[in-house]
């Protein structure tokens, strides 16, 4: 044996088969309720101009700063995976001519993700994200037809104890006023702050909100808030959007500390939190971003959107004992004796993948005993064994693998239907049944 052992990279996961129908199923339940709501799918590249995440997610974020995965190439310009999805979004959209089609545009995407960070539960260095973006809207109903959507997600998936909350963290307007005030609260605590929230005191004060260490946020908990310093028409949208959750019914709470980790954001932002699946808690962050099209070099266009970690959603999902899709097992297992009877079995196993039926056969080169125990392994509703004489007399004996029960099946030109009705018969019940 080789001595090479090589393992994944720290931070990454294996999505093995038996894991992978849950990621379907959760994938399944995002693109499908978020084309119920009108969004269509959009990809973009994996990685992009470096340039496009530091403009957007902003140079003074822990993204930009500590957990990009830069890579020069051979000459080339310098870029990064992507550590989220919406730069990518609207720089797509801006470079294929998206912002002249009829508004609202509303995209969704579902995509890897990147950002060296220190890997634990519910937090990896290559991720998954779904998310929605609505472009060309300002008006609040968009903010919280929006919400509605992501709150669909996580009740449809079966997520059943998660917490909304809500804040606005204003436009260039009020927060101008807001820095200031944050700037000389946090001067006072210059001596305890950590190297980067000091850095940040000149470039971006309202970044120490959202620093993960103890010390910094212990002070920030008594740092002024930003509800008090919001211009009339932001606090006007907030007001809207809190009038409008209320008449839909969508429970939240105002939480004035929530500034959210990337730059782009202005007036709304929202979380979702679910508690039981520990201090990575946040499954869903999304919020108004109405300067990014602008900043990218688009026409000037209000935008919002969400993104929610897949694997926080499947642990949520598992705590809440939600109900994932069954592994498709197998049809029909067509067992053969002797060489012509396997080339039949072929035959008949493509007319069956034909008809939509999952069909197998012996491509090992077992003994009859081996093949019918590998029907059993691999769970097979019906198997049936060929040999010459079934040939000869055109008829296919197909068993019920947990009833014993036979069927002879005429092997003309009804056969495929024929299986059909008895499969339907033993999956549905009589009003299926032969007749
Ligand atoms: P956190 O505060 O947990 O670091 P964030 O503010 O960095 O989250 P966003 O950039 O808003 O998160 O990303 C949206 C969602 O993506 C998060 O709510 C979370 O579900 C998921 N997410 C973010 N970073 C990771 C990661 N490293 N591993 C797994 N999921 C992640
Ligand atoms: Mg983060």
């Amino acid at each position: 044996m080789s001595e090479l052992n090589i393992k994944r990279p720290k931070g990454t996961q294996d999505i093995t088969p038996i894991e992978v129908n849950k990621w379907q199923t959760i994938e399944g339940v995002c693109k499908s309720t978020a084309e119920d709501y009108g969004f269509s799918e959009i990809r973009t590249p994996t990685f992009e101009d470096t340039k496009l995440f530091v403009r957007s997610v902003g140079d003074a974020t822990d993204v930009v700063q500590k957990e990009m995965y830069t890579v020069t190439s051979k000459g080339d310009s310098e870029f990064t995976l992507k550590p989220e999805g919406t730069a990518g979004v609207i720089r797509a959209v801006i470079e294929n001519g998206m912002l002249n089609e009829a508004f609202p545009q509303k995209l969704f995407y579902i995509t890897q993700c990147f950002r060296h960070e220190k890997p634990q539960a519910g937090r990896l260095r290559e991720f998954h994200q779904f998310g929605c973006e609505m472009i060309g809207t300002k008006s609040p109903i968009a903010d919280a037809d929006l919400i509605m959507l992501a709150a669909d997600v996580l009740e449809r998936i079966g997520i059943n104890n998660t917490r909304l909350n809500i804040n606005s963290i204003g436009c260039p307007t009020c927060r101008a006023e807001y820095t200031k005030a944050l700037r000389e609260y946090f001067s006072q605590h210059t001596d305890t702050l950590c190297d980067t929230c000091i850095s940040r005191l000149e470039k971006n004060p309202m970044r120490i909100l959202d620093c993960k260490s103890p010390v910094c946020s212990e002070i920030a908990k008594d740092a002024p808030v930003i509800l008090d310093y919001l211009c009339d028409e932001c606090k006007e949208h907030f007001d809207m959007l809190k009038c409008i959750l209320d008449a839909m019914e969508i429970e939240y709470s105002v939480n004035p500390r929530i500034v959210r980790g990337l730059d782009y954001y202005t007036k709304t932002v929202f979380e979702f939190i679910c508690d039981s699946i520990g201090a990575q808690a946040t499954v869903c962050g999304g919020g108004r971003y109405d300067g990014l099209i602008r900043e990218l070099g688009g026409a000037d266009t209000p935008a919002l959107g969400f993104a929610m970690g897949i694997e926080r959603l499947l642990l949520a999902a598992k705590r809440s004992r939600a109900e994932f899709i069954d592994r498709l097992s197998c049809d029909i297992y067509l067992a053969s004796i002797g060489k012509d009877a396997l080339l039949v079995t072929a035959q008949l196993a493509r007319g069956f993948r034909d008809m939509g039926f999952i069909a197998e056969y012996d491509i090992v080169g077992r003994s009859l005993n081996a093949q019918m125990k590998y029907a059993n392994k691999i769970k097979a509703k019906f198997s049936a064994v060929i040999g010459d004489d079934d040939i000869k007399k055109g008829v296919i004996k197909v068993k019920n693998m947990e009833t014993g029960e036979i069927d002879n099946l005429k092997l003309n030109e009804n056969f495929y239907d024929r299986f059909s009705d008895v499969l339907n018969s033993y999956l549905f019940g009589d009003e299926f049944a032969l007749d």
